[in-house]
């Protein structure tokens, strides 16, 4: 999640730093903020908003002299977006200054023990609990900073990239590292401190990629120490030269972001369900949800409202949903729902899903509901956005920004979040049994490895899209809960390639678009390991027998219909229910090759939007 920068040396920091947060602009964010230290104090301003308003008021606010700083934009991931909760923070003594990306996990727990110490806390998020601890940990042992750091990380769960200086030994910034990224530009006698390298590539094309679990402690005009932060041991600097433009800098090396964020999703799963899936002890824990579980527990039905790839993570819910917790679910276009005159009563549990959180008709259906009394739980990536303040609890994706018109990592974490609640709730009726239970759990801690594995098939997958890329229709088939994801498979590839292509349950086939097969349709079937695994096969030698082209999504290992298929794309096994999450990656993988090759704007599509708030 978002952009820092920090600037160690003998030229002014605030353009650096500045001109570091608008190159770090592509990433999304909603605040914005410095920490400039002048040679005697420090000064700090920040705002929600954007950097240009950042800009606009450190003018009134603060000056800009000085040669040590460190800036950032914010993606909300605790407390909304707002003036305080922007970064940098400070600690209660004002002598330490901090800037994250990430997720403190353990944070709660943290900040308790330090109010018993008396500390107070301005802002609502856990990075302000981060900087206190650093504080206390100094003062209680006694230590230099970058040891009180490295003592504050081995309490801490969750993910980082800090950056802070002490106000006191304005010669040093301390940086680390864990699952967010962190660059440090090598300049004579000066350092750069960034996300990416696109904030200083004019200034040196020598970096250090910080990798997880280390941290530096970079000193002005000397040496910059990298150090474990388990154990203790030195790291020598592996010093890269960088041979990136600035373009490709952004996309992280990737030709476009939404490739970038398809390779993201064994990361974001992962810090979507960080610290709230406890596989070993057998817990779920999801904050908006605690209050409110006999909601769920005692409705009548679910009905899940959304739009676009939103909604069909919806009918992937749908099918959890009834399987684990044997709770009625219904799925509806929020754009029909609204407009319905639909029946809902006050035991009625809505869910609302949205990437953005600003998708119009889902807003409206969520006041519909609202107004007739039920329960409304919003699931948004977008911390602090519409949706997620009108409803009245709700969970975040946490996949970070998506800047891909298509969405593709916000569908797999809407998917992980879904599941976690249905195997809340399921586990709260009893209507799973324990060892089904546990045995989800566990794998869904395996997904983000096998995320990967799946996403290993992205040449084989290259050549399939390199036949195909000039045919004009293509059918996705797929039954249970891989009936959405064909669907999804098809939304994708009409977004971004603008081929036709038309999603269907595999059984429906004979009812009408069968009629569409013959020797020029390639029909996407996902066949993988599953209770339909014949029906599937069936579906296949139908298609077969009628000269239709057959690229199959199999499980590994699969032999049957490996043999029938002209191609396929393998995925790792997994229980049924999360083969969704799995499946997805090969048909985004084989729509954005389609579109690479077609030459489409595979980022912006023509006529798209990314968030839709017009209905
Ligand atoms: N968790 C922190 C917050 O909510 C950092 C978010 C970020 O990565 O920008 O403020």
């Amino acid at each position: 999640m978002c952009g820092i920068v920090g600037y160690i040396g003998n030229r002014e920091a605030y353009p650096i730093i500045l001109n570091g947060l608008k190159r770090l602009e592509y990433r999304g964010y909603d605040s914005a903020g410095i920490a400039l230290y002048d040679g005697e104090k420090m000064h700090l301003s920040k705002t929600k908003g954007k950097v240009a308003d950042l800009e606009e008021r450190v003018k009134s606010e603060i000056p800009t002299k000085g040669s040590l700083g460190i800036g950032h934009t914010r993606w909300a991931t605790h407390g909304v977006p707002n003036d305080i909760n922007s970064h940098p923070h400070v600690s209660n003594s004002g002598e330490l200054v901090i800037i994250h990306n990430g997720i403190i996990e353990n944070y709660a727990t943290l900040k308790k023990e330090l109010i018993n110490r008396g500390y107070t806390f301005e802002s609502d998020t856990d990075t302000e609990v981060l900087v206190n601890l650093i504080e206390e940990i100094q003062k209680q042992e006694n230590v230099k900073l970058g040891k009180a750091v490295q003592i504050a990380l081995n309490q801490v769960v969750g993910a980082y990239a800090i950056a802070l200086f002490d106000v006191k030994k304005p010669d040093e910034i301390v940086v680390a590292k864990l699952g967010s990224p962190l660059a440090i530009g090598i300049g004579e006698d000066e350092f750069f401190i960034a996300s990416d390298a696109s904030p200083f590539i004019e200034f040196t094309n020598n970096a250090i990629y910080l990798e997880d679990e280390e941290m530096a402690i970079i000193r002005k005009g000397r040496d910059i120490k990298i150090r474990k932060i388990k154990g203790d041991t030195l790291v020598d600097p592996y010093i890269q030269e960088l041979k990136m433009n600035l373009e490709q800098i952004e996309k992280g090396g990737y030709d476009h972001f939404m490739l970038k964020e398809i390779y993201e999703q064994p990361a974001v799963i992962k810090d979507t369900y960080r610290g709230r899936l406890l596989a070993d002890k057998g817990i779920v824990r999801l904050g908006g949800l605690e209050n409110y579980i006999e909601k769920f527990t005692n409705a009548d039905r679910i009905i899940i409202v959304a739009c676009g790839t939103s909604w069909h993570a919806g009918l992937v819910a749908e099918y959890i949903f009834e399987e684990w917790a044997r709770i009625p679910v219904e799925v509806e276009y929020a754009s029909e729902f609204r407009y319905r005159n639909p029946i809902i009563t006050s035991k009625d549990v809505v869910i609302a899903i949205s990437q953005s959180g600003e998708t119009a008709d889902t807003l409206a259906a969520i006041k519909l509901a609202k107004q007739k009394g039920a329960f409304v739980y919003g699931i948004c990536n977008v911390v602090g956005s519409t949706i997620s303040r009108e409803t009245h609890s709700g969970t975040y994706t946490h996949a970070g920004p998506e800047i891909g018109v298509a969405s593709t990592k916000a569908f797999t974490t809407q998917i992980t979040v879904l599941t976690l609640i249905a195997l809340k709730l399921a586990k709260e009726k009893g209507t799973i049994s324990q060892s089904d239970f546990m045995l989800h759990l566990r794998e869904l801690e395996l997904i983000p490895s096998k995320v990967e594995e799946a996403l290993k098939s992205n040449d084989k997958i290259e050549e399939i899209a390199e036949v195909f890329k000039d045919v004009s229709n293509f059918l996705y088939l797929g039954r249970g809960y891989n009936f959405p994801v064909a669907l999804e498979g098809a939304l994708k590839l009409k977004e971004i390639s603008y081929i036709h292509a038309e999603g269907y349950p595999a059984a429906e086939m004979k009812h009408g678009p069968i009629a569409l097969i013959d020797e020029h349709m390639p029909v996407v079937v996902i066949a993988i390991n599953s209770n339909h695994y014949e029906k599937v096969v069936s579906n296949i030698q139908e298609i077969k027998s009628r000269k239709g082209i057959i690229i199959a999504v199999v499980t590994e290992g699969d032999k049957d219909v490996k043999e029938m298929a002209d191609y396929y794309m393998e995925v790792p096994n997994t229980p049924e229910a999360l083969t969704p999450l799995l499946t997805t990656i090969s048909l985004q993988l084989l729509s954005y090759h389609i579109a690479v090759m077609l030459n489409r704007n595979v980022d912006q599509p023509r006529n798209l939007a990314k968030s839709v708030t017009v209905e």
